[in-house]
This record gives C-alpha cells, structure tokens and sequence, in this order.
C-alpha cells in the first residue's frame, strides 16, 4: 500500500460535510467511512450531503455518526447517493451552496467525485471561501496528480472477469470481439485492461484508430494462422457508437467482429481489497489534512506515496496516457 504523510494538526475544525458526486465508482462508502470515523475521532461532526451537489442545494444533509457509516465498506456504489448538477456550473449557486453549508455550520466539504466534481469544488472554495477537500472518486483514472483513483482497481478487474469469459467464446467460435469499456476521453482504463486481458488489439482516444490497418493485422494474422480469434478492447470515447462504427468498417474489410459493451456493469460491484484500502485511508488522510491547515487540495497517489495536489492543477493540466504503456501493450501481443 501506500506511505502515509505524517501531518500535525495546526487548525481548529468542529464540523465537516462530505458528499459523492458525478459517476459512483466502487470503494466511494470505504471513503465515506473513512472520512467520518476519523473526523469523529477528533470530535468533529461530520453531514452526509445526499446526492452529490444537487442535494447540497436542495439542503438534503443529515447528521452521520459512526454507526451510518456501518457495514457499508464492502459495499459498491455510495450509499449517500450520486449525481450530476448542471447548475453547480453557475457561480450564483455555488454562492446558494456556500449559504446552505453555513447555515448549517459546516466549516469544510469533502468531495469525492471525478474531475468534474472536483473543479466544481476548487470553484467553491475560490469563490465562497468554504475549505474544501477532493477525493479521487473514478473508475476511469483520469485525473491529474494521482496514479490511483478509488474505484479503478475493481472495475479493472470487473472488466477482466467479463473479458475472460468472452475470450472463451470468442476462441472456440473463432471469431473477433470488440469489446467495448469505459472511460469516456481516456483511454487508461482500456490500455490496463487490455494488457491484463492479453488483448491483442487496444483501440484508444489519445490515438487515431485506422480502421484499415486494424483490419489488415487482424486479416494476416488470420491467414497466418495465429489469430483466428482475438480481442479487441475499445475505450468508449467521447464519440457516439464508437464501436458499432469500429465493428461496420471492419466488416467493409471483410471481418466480422462481435461487439460486447461492458457499459455500467464496470462501474458497480464490491470493491476489491485495494480499492477498499486507499479509499479508507484517502478518506481518513483528507481529515488530517484538513486539520494541518490544508484546503483546496486533492489526496491522491505518487510514487507510492500519499500526496496532495492542487486542486487548480487538476484543471489546468491534463493526465496524459503514458506512451510506453500502449508500446508495451503493443510488444505483448505480437
Ligand atoms: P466521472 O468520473 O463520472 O466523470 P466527474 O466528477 O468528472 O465524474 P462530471 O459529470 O464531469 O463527473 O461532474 C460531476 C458534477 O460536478 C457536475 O454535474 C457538476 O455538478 C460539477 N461540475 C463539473 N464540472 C464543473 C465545472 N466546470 N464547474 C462547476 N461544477 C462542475
């Protein structure tokens, strides 16, 4: 696992609020519960927020103690709900939100979401002043400054267990499978599935696809022999029916690929035994943070250690897909 900073509390805090935001991602409750169990352990009170920032500005919070945070650990999803909130991108309601959160005496906001929910969070503090802590909350693993987010590890593994079980049907059919995952612009989630699946195509946003070429390897290592079957894994992209597009020019080229879409079955299920560990210590080390005087950060993973990043680098900067693990995916197929 992880090495944990060694953080001094410097910064009096009575009463925090937490809340889950944009897509859920498996080990979300473990943060949850990590977030609660350390602020209680340092008398703080802590709010669940319900449904991510919409509820924040419907004013749906409750009060959590130790026991709300219960036999949940294992559980996907979040049980304080999720959701997306177009309005939290007009300043007028993140200023709403900053009122609703005072009225009910909350000094910091936990957020854990995607990059998205995480800006709107920078935003709020910017804006309002509120204290405000992210958490990397994402099954895509697409978010600047951590090579980890909650919920990746378990949809990997999600997405393998599928794979595994189309490879199967794929071999004794003879036949090629798109297999589509998600990861909407980053195609990091596709590239480790798809080197931990022995794929032997992985089809991503951050490079162009030619189709024709794709068509062509497929169609000599047919002939040769060596591939009368195989795998192909697609990152969904941000563009509609990528796949069943993929699928049409190949069959213009004389192939005929099944196509499987995992879709959101990545996104649910128990979280594995690492996504349960960072998640519970990302949630407690975000407390910690916060009392070291810390705001406006993110608690993410570098180098095998605990960090925080900036929350305006997150906005600023993008997370790059690392050209030598494609190149590698690439090797091992061959
Ligand atoms: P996922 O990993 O599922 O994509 P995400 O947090 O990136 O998670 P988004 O839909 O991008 O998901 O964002 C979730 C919510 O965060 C939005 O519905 C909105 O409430 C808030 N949000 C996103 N971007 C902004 C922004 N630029 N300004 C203010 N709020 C934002």
């Amino acid at each position: 696992m992880y090495n944990l900073p060694t953080l001094e509390a410097t910064r009096e805090i009575t009463s925090i609020a937490v809340l889950t935001s944009g897509g859920d991602s498996p080990g979300m409750n473990a943060a949850i519960r990590g977030v609660v169990r350390t602020a209680l352990s340092y008398g703080i009170t802590v709010q669940g927020i319900h449904r991510g920032f919409t509820g924040l500005l419907q004013n749906d919070i409750e009060v959590l103690s130790s026991a709300s945070v219960s036999n949940i650990v294992q559980r996907g999803g979040t049980f304080l709900k999720s959701a997306r909130c177009p309005e939290f991108h007009d300043p007028a309601c993140r200023k709403q939100a900053a009122e609703i959160l005072h009225s009910h005496g909350v000094e910091a906001l936990i957020v854990i979401g995607g990059d998205g929910s995480l800006t709107g969070a920078h935003l709020l503090e910017e804006e309002t002043g509120v204290l405000v802590i992210g958490l990397p909350g994402t099954i895509d693993n697409d978010i600047f400054g951590t090579e980890d987010t909650i919920g990746f590890d378990t949809a990997m593994n999600t997405a393998l267990d599928a794979i595994d079980r189309i490879r199967d049907t794929a071999d004794s059919h003879e036949r090629h499978f798109l297999v589509e995952v998600m990861g909407r612009n980053s195609g990091f989630l596709a590239t480790h599935v798809g080197i931990a699946a022995g794929a032997e195509m992985i089809l991503v946003p951050e490079y162009a696809v030619n189709i024709a070429e794709v068509a062509l390897q497929l169609a000599t290592s047919r002939k040769a022999g060596t591939g009368s079957s195989g795998i192909i894994v697609v990152a969904e992209g941000n563009e509609p029916d990528l796949t069943s597009k993929i699928a049409n020019e190949l069959q213009q080229h004389g192939l005929s690929p099944h196509i499987s879409i995992l879709g959101h079955i990545q996104r649910g299920g128990r979280p594995s035994g690492h996504d349960r560990v960072l998640a519970s210590c990302l949630g407690a080390v975000a407390v910690e943070y916060l009392l070291a005087g810390y705001s406006d950060i993110m608690v993410g993973v570098n180098k095998g250690e605990v960090v925080d990043i900036p929350l305006d680098d997150l906005i600023r900067y993008r997370k790059g897909l690392d050209p030598e693990l494609l190149k590698i995916a690439l090797q091992l197929h061959k």
